[in-house]
């Protein structure tokens, strides 16, 4: 016998996909869809500050797409009812079927660019210099197409591991990484993900039809010991408790001048993992092209 459908806790009339464990909600997919939504324009207007015309870029690294095209769709949705502008920038070489899922995904219907970047910068070995790649380069393209916003794809879980395994190291680089939002120069930098659950991102990417393996946190068990992150990362109160951590460890450890590269901080005039992967130079010589053109 088939079990008979349980409601959408939201809407009581589609019939629920979804069980979000940390609220004890069943979500249909539109219901899951428009909570995502609303907790990204939460985190734009209130932790971010963003204003109904900005221009915002999202950067596309190969290694993180299908999160950044879901982050894509959720951007356009809150976003389609300003005036702000959208720029989604492929930082490698994007197949038809790339350009096709942008357009298709993006209910703002965004810009599509190409960044050709030569010399290539080094490969990233873990995720703080993934994400200081990403940040250079998506300032990099930001800066080229007059834009003032860089939008990342990493969840606040996230940078609480990050923060955790460089604090294993004896190292407080990955702390001063953690926050929502932060200026550099005439570029703010925005996780708009931010508040979004692993869970909740997970079943939204699958929803799209999109492979949603790509967890962060695979790179940071290569680089610590898995048993230990796993144990801290099943634990919520560590995800609430970091930023207030970061906060006085920031203080802590002063601040100080930026990376010129990537912005970040402590890093002047470049920090270690730029001058590793040679992003100073790939930055320099980033070209911007649009794709509108390119045949879908
Ligand atoms: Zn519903
Ligand atoms: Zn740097």
């Amino acid at each position: 016998m088939q079990p008979a459908s349980i409601a959408c806790s939201s809407c009581r009339s589609r019939p629920a996909s979804y069980y979000r464990a940390s609220s004890g909600e069943r979500l249909c997919r539109a219901c899951l869809e428009r909570s995502l939504a609303r907790i990204v324009k939460d985190t734009l207007a209130r932790l971010a500050g963003l204003t109904p015309r900005d221009h915002i870029v999202v950067p596309v690294d190969a290694a993180l797409r299908n999160r950044t095209l879901a982050m894509l769709r959720l951007l356009g949705l809150v976003e389609k009812q300003y005036p702000s502008t959208l720029s989604v920038v492929f930082l490698y070489e994007p197949s038809p079927g790339d350009l096709e899922l942008a357009r298709s995904l993006d209910p703002k219907g965004s810009g599509l660019y190409v960044a050709s970047i030569d010399p290539r910068p080094g490969k990233p070995r873990s995720l703080l210099e993934r994400l200081r790649l990403l940040r250079a380069l998506g300032g990099g393209a930001a800066r080229r197409l007059g834009a003032n916003v860089v939008a990342l794809p990493l969840l606040r879980d996230e940078l609480s591991k990050l923060m955790l395994a460089e604090l294993l190291k004896g190292s407080v680089e990955g702390v001063l990484e953690h926050r929502p939002s932060f200026r550099r120069g005439n570029l703010k930098y925005v996780y708009p993900l931010y508040r979004v659950s692993s869970e909740d991102l997970a079943f939204y990417t699958h929803m799209l039809g999109l492979e949603p393996g790509e967890v962060c946190s695979d790179a940071l068990e290569a680089d610590v010991g898995g048993l230990l992150l796993r144990l801290f990362s099943e634990s919520r109160e560590l995800s609430y408790s970091m930023p207030k951590s970061a906060e006085f460890l920031r203080e802590a450890a002063g601040g100080g001048e930026s990376c010129s590269v990537c912005g970040a901080e402590g890093g002047a005039p470049i920090c270690g993992v730029c001058s590793r992967l040679g992003l100073g130079e790939a930055v320099r010589t980033l070209n911007v092209r649009s794709a509108s053109s390119e045949s879908p």
